[in-house]
């Protein structure tokens, strides 16, 4: 069977989808994002081509159901150990202990007015008409400890952010101030605790500010630099070693000959991985040689956590990375029942996770998306692993094998207070311009043929809607 007849036809159907009942092509009694349920019921597994070329001669008969195959690679994925990493390098790292308060926040009453700390009780009578005089015993100034303490009848001139010197318990602002000589005039009274920041405001000293397990992003960041931390420890960022196979690629920006294919899956791979957090290791392009790619892998262990290589875990006769690996048992290969992205490897080497995706650029793309980047967060200590969702109505039909799980590219837009999700091409593997067009992956469950225009779907959502409503 060729993959030329799946694909979503190009235009939408004249169809009103307002009068239309809404199909729900999902079990709308479940969590969007499945983890630890069956997975649906299924329809005996056909050996089909999905432009991953499998010729149904994998290593084991049966196909994986998407889920099941995501739970167990994400089973056999370990957290990193926490290190102490300086805060710069922490930023967008998972916190692995409590930041408590190791001081008051903040550490001391300051002023929120440049004016003149006072007692309140002072100037409790002042008016414009009558006006109440104070001696300005001193100053206080940012950065410094006040020179001086505020007695009855007394004033001292203060800037923003400066300690509020002991005896006082207002500010009084320069607007409502006459600066006389040494003595200033107020012209109105505030109350007792008046533009005083007061000290532990924010937390008070031991108390719990980001507890272990959180994110550390922007506002995170600042707090525990606040709270006087230097270092945090977190859970580091992956190292991930990204290879490619095939003796017909060639690295981009070289001339490329006839019959040569452009290297395209590292630099998705490569930013599908930074956009995680980890860290990509680009190793490149290795032919179809056995010893060259087992080579260029262990050459990569003191450098990774983590290797995906794409290309080569088909069936053909060339397929490195399964002769590389199939016979030392530590890498599984299986098919998985979900266009694209039908035949995958998975196991380690040398103690770490290795993915060996189909080599077609959308199928990269989709294996990425579902199971290696949900792995990686999980290596970070991430605890939300799987992309936002929403459900949307199909204004395309979009068509797929029975059996599989197809993860359609699509663009969702707002639309009448509810989200509208279009193809954005066919569904060929090869087509990468498809990817780049789609804001998300429509999930069309096993079961289905046709999803059609009205249809409701979930969508995997793989960027942010910024300029969508
Ligand atoms: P393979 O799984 O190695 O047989 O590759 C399947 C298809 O994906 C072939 O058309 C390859 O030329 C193409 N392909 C493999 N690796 C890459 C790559 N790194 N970048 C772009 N296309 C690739
Ligand atoms: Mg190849």
């Amino acid at each position: 069977m060729s993959d030329q007849k799946w694909g979503a036809e190009a235009q939408p159907r004249p169809t009103d989808m307002d009068t239309a009942e809404h199909r729900v092509l999902f079990d709308q009694g479940r969590e969007p994002e499945p983890a630890g349920q069956d997975p649906p019921a299924t329809s005996p597994a056909q050996p089909e081509g999905d432009g991953d070329h499998d010729a149904g001669g994998h290593d084991e008969g049966s196909m994986r159901q998407v889920d099941d195959a995501r739970l167990q690679i994400l089973d056999q994925i370990r957290t990193l150990e926490p290190i102490e990493l300086p805060l710069a390098e922490a930023f967008g790292c998972v916190l692995a202990s409590d930041i408590v308060a190791l001081s008051a926040l903040p550490p001391f009453a300051s002023s929120a007015m440049d004016g003149f700390a006072v007692r309140a009780s002072d100037i409790a009578a002042a008016g414009p008409d009558r006006p109440v005089s104070l001696k300005v015993v001193g100053r206080s100034m940012a950065g410094h400890p006040p020179d001086a303490t505020v007695g009855a009848g007394e004033a001292m001139r203060i800037a923003t952010g400066a300690p509020v010197p002991a005896g006082a318990d207002a500010i009084l602002p320069v607007e409502h101030a006459w600066l006389q000589g040494d003595s200033v005039q107020a012209t109105r009274a505030f109350d007792e605790g008046a533009y005083v920041r007061p000290s532990g405001q924010d937390a008070s000293e031991g108390e719990l500010l980001i507890p272990a397990g959180r994110r550390i992003s922007a506002p995170e960041l600042g707090l525990v630099a606040s709270a006087g931390y230097g270092s945090i420890l977190v859970h580091p960022r992956p190292r991930v070693a990204i290879l490619a196979t095939g003796d017909e690629l060639v690295e981009p920006g070289r001339q490329a000959p006839f019959g040569a294919i452009r290297d395209s899956n590292s630099f998705t791979l490569f930013g599908g991985v930074r956009e995680t957090g980890a860290v990509p290791v680009l190793g490149g392009i290795v032919k179809d040689e056995v010893d060259e790619l087992r080579d260029a892998i262990l050459g990569l262990t003191t450098r990774s956590d983590c290797f995906i290589s794409s290309g080569g875990v088909s069936v053909g006769e060339r397929d490195v990375v399964k002769m590389a690996f199939f016979r030392r048992g530590d890498v599984a290969f299986y098919r998985v029942a979900m266009q694209p992205g039908m035949p995958q490897g998975f196991g380690n080497v040398e103690g770490r996770p290795y993915f060996g995706l189909p080599g077609n650029p959308v199928s990269v793309f989709v294996s990425f998306e579902v199971f290696i980047r949900p792995a990686l967060l999980k290596m970070m200590g991430r605890r939300d692993l799987f992309r936002p969702e929403v459900e949307a109505i199909l204004d395309t039909d979009i068509s797929g094998p029975v059996n599989k799980t197809v993860f359609a590219r699509v663009r969702v837009r707002r639309e009448a207070h509810r989200w509208v999700a279009s193809s954005t091409g066919p569904g060929q593997s090869n087509l990468l311009s498809t990817v780049a067009r789609a804001n998300g992956l429509a999930v069309i469950p096993v079961g289905v043929e046709t999803a059609q225009v009205g249809d409701r779907v979930r969508v995997m959502l793989f960027r942010a809607l910024e300029g969508e409503r």
